[in-house]
């Protein structure tokens, strides 16, 4: 290879790692002095540097060692308590927003749902060549979920799109590369966590997944959560959102709560916008970091 050809790849590597931080709001790398008229920048930057207009390179080496995530239960610990809401109780979970039922009377039941002490390997094999909706007839691959099988926390997004579908992967896509960034903005790594979606076939043409897709599939996702018992899961997105806290309620009203999973106890939910909204809206990265800067001081123990 000569110089040239060289000189043109690292150009090509620089340009791509210019795009990601993009992607997470850093505008101004390199420069030592703030622009003239500054925008607003998305406060992604207090992660890697403590001056809000002025992008320093992040360290190469993490600043402080990452926190275990796997807190062993000790020998003969009792587990925390499965609240599995009726379908009146279920209702009570409404009424805390005031709002209807994302699934009214059709909520999953408690034997729909609830498989004491299965692993992620159970479910998976349960699983099969599911085709218990009309999502099966398009899709390429299921796509069950990845990650620490003990992680602490959890992302859940909608379904999975075109690279998932193509690979069997979630989160792969451009919206997954920017939740990958998300997720080493609060000093975890994507191994450390554990990401799935509400439904694991692709709805075409990157549709919104319907009522009955959620109803068929939303039993996995519930059992996957019990078989991981995460501290914290974070629900990217209104589908993900709705269909964990079974409410029919906007992610814009209901996002940087932190609030009670209604079907374990000791678990919590933090909605957030979705990545890929927030590739078309980067307006919104400030409030998905504040959102981010949460879970992190939850996961710290701060909150
Ligand atoms: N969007 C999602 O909601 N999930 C994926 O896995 C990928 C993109």
């Amino acid at each position: 290879m000569n110089t040239r050809e060289e000189l043109s790849i690292l150009i090509a590597q620089a340009k791509e790692h210019l795009r990601y931080y993009g992607e997470l709001g850093l505008t101004h790398i390199g420069e030592t002095s703030a622009p003239a008229a500054p925008e607003p920048k998305v406060e992604v930057l207090a992660a890697v540097s403590s001056a809000p207009t002025t992008y320093a390179p992040p360290e190469p080496k993490r600043p402080e060692p990452l926190a275990p995530t796997i807190i062993p239960l000790p020998q003969g610990a009792p587990k925390p308590t499965i609240t599995m809401p009726t379908k009146q109780e279920n209702s009570a979970v409404d009424s805390r927003f005031g709002e209807p039922s994302l699934f009214g009377d059709a909520a999953p039941s408690l034997s729909e749902t609830l498989h004491a002490d299965e692993t992620l390997e159970d479910i998976r094999r349960d699983l099969g060549d599911c085709r218990r909706c009309k999502l099966a007839s398009t899709r390429t691959n299921i796509v069950f979920g990845e990650g620490n099988p003990k992680a602490e926390l959890m992302f859940v997004g909608e379904g999975p799109g075109a690279d998932e579908d193509a690979t069997g992967r979630p989160f792969v896509g451009r919206a997954g590369q920017l939740l990958t960034k998300m997720i080493e903005a609060i000093d975890l790594k994507r191994e450390d966590v554990y990401i799935a979606n509400v439904v694991k076939s692709r709805p075409p043409g990157n549709r919104a997944p319907e009522a009955d897709e959620v109803k068929a599939c939303i039993p996995f996702l519930f059992r996957q959560i019990e078989a991981i018992r995460p501290k914290l899961i974070v629900a990217l997105g209104n589908p993900a959102m709705q269909a964990l806290l079974d409410t029919k309620i906007g992610i814009t009203k209901m996002r940087g709560q932190l609030l009670d999973y209604p079907r374990v106890s000791g678990i919590k939910v933090l909605p957030t916008f979705h990545p890929a909204y927030l590739l078309r809206s980067p307006d919104k990265k400030r409030e998905a970091w504040d959102d981010l800067k949460k879970v992190r001081a939850f996961l710290r123990g701060e909150l």
